[in-house]
């Protein structure tokens, strides 16, 4: 059954970044996996499907020790709550709606971090690139402007 993989696979790898297993970590880690970019009010919407009591305040310290461990990604485009994602470690990039604000992943320019130097880094050892692209999204393209 598809939930119980996708459960077992979260216990794996929470257990595996050093991190004790609890039920909203599971949650949250399933939700984020299936669900793209999210906010902590959208997690915390799903996670009380199945933990109803769960509280934003938990919803957050969960989110933020998935991040540290590595298992999760936080963005913060500009204007938007941060966003967290279960895509980690290559260096992809985002392309935001300007506006309906939808996000969708893009690969990075490059390959690798970092994807952009300065001409002139100002005695700095560039390590990464924030790249946000901007534009209108498929579905905000077809509708009329207004
Ligand atoms: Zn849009
Ligand atoms: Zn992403």
């Amino acid at each position: 059954m598809e939930i119980t993989a996708t459960h077992d696979d979260a216990v794996a790898r929470i257990r595996a970044a050093g991190l004790k297993v609890t039920a909203p970590r599971v949650a949250v880690l399933g939700i984020v996996e299936a669900g793209g970019h999210l906010d902590a009010d959208a997690v915390r919407a799903r996670v009380g499907e199945t933990l109803p009591g769960t509280s934003l305040q938990s919803v957050y310290n969960v989110l933020g020790a998935l991040t540290d461990a590595g298992l999760l990604r936080r963005i913060e485009p500009a204007e938007s709550p941060a966003l967290y994602e279960s895509r980690t470690g290559d260096n992809h990039h985002h392309v935001v709606c300007t506006r309906c604000r939808a996000v969708a992943d893009v690969d990075c320019v490059i390959g690798e971090p970092p994807c952009l130097v300065p001409a002139d880094a100002a005695g700095f050892a560039i390590h990464t690139a924030e790249v946000t692209f901007w534009g209108l999204c498929a579905n905000c393209r077809r509708e009329p402007a207004g």
